[in-house]
């Protein structure tokens, strides 16, 4: 027999796969002792045999909860429909965390006879009244599927008529109204009384949840989450205690650390006299959490203490939802909660220094995927200073965005499409808000806490969120956003600042963020067990300071073309291209020797020791000629000569396959003089470093495009040629000589090509384009469609081909290591950046990856996951 139903005490968070995330933390809670009101959990495997059996609960999963319902009846010594009565909730869990993306129902078994029951056993016919209209409400919703509007305009009508502004101080009397008014809502909506047997309660409120895992907000969640749809969810029906029952009850939502930047330090809010929902839903403004201690301090103490139990428990900082009746203290769920990047990081480092996990556990679970988070922008600080700041609501999730104004989803979806960036206003979001928010920048809303859905939802995106902004007047239907006396339109443009809380007037530029110390301590950890080093793409000291700030190991790739086109310098290198003999062509590089020389110098100067692969020129020289006819006149001028002629000249430069055409060691080879300039500045910049800073830099000289060992030999000896004319073996020792290899017969010469080579370095995006055959400059058409058709799972250009590519690269690793065991070997493509593939250059036994700044942290961690 199938056993479709658990009670608490039997539940095991072993058997999460069938209890959900709540059911089992729920069980787990109690067996370490904490106080958990009892219950039982229907398992997901009950919801899939619900949906496999046409949308019906069959008879031995009925049987089952029967005797569960009975079960919990002893346990709590109360009667179901009965005498003390039991009251329950019926609670959505799924596997994965979905927070508030499915449906719950509070206060059920409650009837028309049994609320005097109610009222009896807790002195109190307000607090009965109080929880019948919430369960008319939320069981009309979630089962009745009656829009919750048409409850809360009675709501606001029956306040309004009373001048009440706070839901607490409803009355018996306002209370028998609503009833009454909610009843009527009912009997129209649906042609039928309100529900009176808790029995059939029960059963349509399962039903409804099992359902609720297929409702739209559910379906998009997953979606984005990439979380099967097969798993089903499970529901927990548990006996409800009462954060409502007067001013010694409450409730409240905290995290053990602050989910925003991983402080170590209770992080929540609370509502006294208040149930469940309140807090979330931010019907009240919560008080923050620490002010629960002067309200009840043994209560506040208890909280502490369990949230520290459930921290060593789970060994993660924890999301917990409370409840106090009547000063009595019962935690309701335990999840690991979510937060922003920088304070994923602070508290993994915590915890090693705790000694609670390893620095291993920490690389091992580092979700590459907040790198990037981690590297977002803030606010440029000498623009803030001068920005209008507009008002301030609560720092919810870290960052800084500036965009248009948008009131909902679909106008966020609109702009976002047309390449806008987006600010979502809102008065509060809720789950149907999630793709308005994906389309966003960043989120603003005027109500909800640290702990609201936008600032969860938001935090968990990675998004910049600003919450709870009481300033905010919104007027969704006349698109209007006021502020103290400024009016905005949808359109217009806000920035916030997620770290601060603070809301800007129009657009305030951004930059780069900086990294904080413990993610650098955890990169620090990562470098310790990576086999392979971290290089940067990096072309100009700018980019070379970057690289060295977000911890690269040396340059392993700067292209000289791009020092070429800055300034002045495109004009002398036009000259170069023009002149057509070897004699003009002198001149105009005895110009540029002194540009390549300095950025050198400033290169080496960032580097100091460290490595710097630098790879004489590439491209085709055509790239460097001006192809638009004012800029063509613009230059005959600059070099005294004729349009025709710059037309002539490109025309004969012109060539049908330019990639492979000449281009790469073809220029060294056919006009030496260019490579011997590019060498000769390299190994001044060395020199003089050495002399004014008094160290050795390590400039290593690469040859693109070799596909023939004579090409390398060659070129290779033009350059000792030099060295040895300047004579700076004794100062600079060995300037290492390599060669990329990104042509296949390189591949498959790799032997003979390593006689003549320090270094290799795969060139992966050419090796890719050759190999397979796809420009990389075209592929974009027929790529996605590629994908489409399942020809390709992957764009090659972003991760490696392993089963072509890949194979290639074995093959010339193998050969290469036959004539040189010690050969120093690195990938420069772009798909050094990316994990997967790095993990698979990882197992070739490589050296060293090169990728551009921004991705270096990223590879570094993907790095140290390869090694472990
Ligand atoms: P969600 O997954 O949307 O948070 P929950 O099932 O956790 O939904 O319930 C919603 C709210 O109701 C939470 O604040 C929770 O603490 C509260 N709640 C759920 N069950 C009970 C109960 N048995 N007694 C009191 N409050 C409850
Ligand atoms: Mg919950
Ligand atoms: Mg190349």
């Amino acid at each position: 027999m199938t056993n479709y139903v658990y009670s608490f005490i039997e539940g095991d968070i072993k058997i999460k796969a069938l209890l959900g995330g709540k059911g089992a933390n729920l069980a787990e809670m109690m067996k370490i002792g904490l106080p958990v009101p009892s219950g039982f959990t229907i398992t997901t495997e009950a919801c899939n045999q619900y949906f496999h059996d046409g949308n019906t609960v069959n008879s031995e999963i009925k049987a089952q909860i029967e005797k569960a319902v009975i079960q919990l009846e002893n346990q709590t010594e109360k009667q179901f429909g009965g005498d003390p009565c039991l009251l329950v909730s019926v609670r959505s869990g799924s596997v994965f965390s979905m927070p508030g993306m499915m449906d719950t129902i509070l206060n059920l078994g409650l009837n028309d006879e049994n609320i005097m029951s109610l009222a009896k056993s807790t002195n109190s016919k307000r607090f009965a009244l109080d929880c019948y209209r919430r369960f008319i409400q939320m069981y009309s919703n979630v089962v009745l599927d009656l829009p919750m509007y048409q409850f809360e305009s009675i709501l606001e009508e029956v306040k309004e008529k009373n001048n009440i502004d706070n839901d607490q101080e409803l009355t018996e009397d306002h209370l028998i109204e609503l009833i009454k008014e909610y009843k009527n809502v009912v009997q129209q909506g649906t042609g039928k009384e309100f529900e009176q047997s808790p029995k059939k309660q029960l059963y349509a409120a399962i039903e409804a949840v099992f359902k609720s895992w297929n409702n739209e907000r559910a379906k998009i969640y997953r979606q984005i989450n990439n979380i099967p749809s097969s798993v089903g969810t499970a529901i927990n029906i548990q006996m409800m205690v009462f954060g409502n029952m007067g001013d010694a009850s409450g409730t409240g939502v905290v995290f053990t650390r602050n989910p925003s930047t991983g402080e170590d330090r209770l992080f929540g809010e609370f509502l006294m006299n208040a149930q469940g929902e309140d807090v979330v839903a931010g019907i009240r403004t919560p008080n923050p959490i620490d002010e629960l201690a002067s309200v009840n301090q043994s209560v506040y103490d208890e909280l502490c203490k369990a949230s520290r139990l459930l921290e060593d428990h789970y060994r993660d900082m924890q999301d917990i939802e409370f409840t106090i009746e009547n000063g009595k203290f019962y935690l309701l769920q335990t999840r690991n909660g979510k937060r922003s990047a920088s304070a994923a990081t602070k508290i993994a480092v915590d915890f090693v220094n705790k000694g609670i996990i390893s620095k291993e556990d920490v690389l091992k679970n580092f979700d590459l995927a907040q790198v990037d988070q981690l590297l977002h922008p803030e606010f440029h600080p000498e623009k803030l200073a001068s920005a209008k700041e507009l008002t301030v609501g609560l720092p919810a999730s870290p960052g800084a965005a500036t965009g248009q104004i948008c009131f909902d989803t679909q106008a966020a979806e609109e702009a976002c499409e047309k390449g806008e960036k987006v600010i979502l206003v809102r008065i509060e979001t809720s789950p149907e808000d999630i793709k308005g928010m994906l389309s966003s920048n960043g989120v603003l809303t005027a109500r909800g806490g640290m702990t609201s859905h936008a600032a969860v939802v938001a935090r968990g995106m990675g998004k910049c969120c600003v919450s709870g902004c009481i300033d905010l007047q919104i007027d969704e239907e006349k698109r209007l956003l006021k502020i103290g006396e400024h009016e905005l339109c949808e359109g217009d443009y806000l920035s916030i600042d997620g770290t601060t809380g603070k809301v800007y007037l129009g657009q305030v530029e951004t930059s780069s963020a900086n990294l904080s110390d413990e993610f650098a301590t955890i990169m620090a950890w990562a470098d310790e067990v990576s086999d392979v080093h971290v290089l940067a793409n990096a072309d100009t000291p700018q980019d070379a300071k970057k690289a060295i700030a977000f911890g690269a190991k040396g340059i392993g790739l700067c292209r000289t073309e791009h020092m070429f086109f800055a300034g002045d310098r495109i004009t002398d290198m036009r000259e170069m291209i023009l002149s057509q003999n070897e004699e003009g062509r002198k001149i105009a590089l005895n110009k540029l020797y002194p540009y390549q020389k300095e950025d050198f110098k400033l290169i080496f100067k960032t580097l100091k020791q460290q490595p710097v692969n630098i790879r004489l020129l590439d491209p085709p020289l055509h790239e460097f000629i001006p192809k638009e006819k004012g800029e063509i006149m613009k230059l005959a001028k600059d070099l005294n000569v004729t349009y025709d002629r710059i037309e002539k000249i490109t025309e004969q430069l012109t060539e049908v396959n330019p990639m492979m055409g000449m281009r790469g060691c073809r220029l060294g080879l056919i006009y030496p003089e260019i490579y011997e300039m590019q060498a000769r500045a390299i190994i001044d910049a060395a020199l003089e470093v050495t002399r004014e800073e008094g160290f050795v830099p390590s400039p290593e000289i690469m040859i693109p495009l070799v596909g023939n060992e004579i090409e390398l030999s060659k070129l290779r000896s033009m350059v000792e040629v030099i060295k040895l004319a300047l004579d700076v073996d004794d100062e600079l020792g060995e300037v290492k000589i390599g060669t990329m290899i990104e042509v296949p017969r390189a591949c498959l010469v790799a032997d003979k090509i390593a006689e003549h080579a320090d270094y290799f370095s795969f060139g992966t995006n050419d090796l890719t384009q050759m190999t397979l055959g796809y420009s990389r400059d075209d592929s974009g058409t027929f790529i996605a469609k590629y994908k489409m058709q399942k020809i390709l799972d992957e764009d090659p250009f972003q991760k490696i081909d392993q089963a072509g590519v890949g194979e290639l690269m074995k093959i010339a690793i193998t050969k290469a290591k036959t004539k040189k065991t010690a050969l120093k070997i690195g990938v420069c493509g772009e798909q050094a950046g990316d994990s997967e593939s790095l993990t698979f250059f990882n197992s070739l036994g490589i050296d060293y990856v090169s990728c551009s700044p921004y991705r270096i942290p990223k590879a570094r961690l993907a790095a140290a996951q390869a090694a472990i």
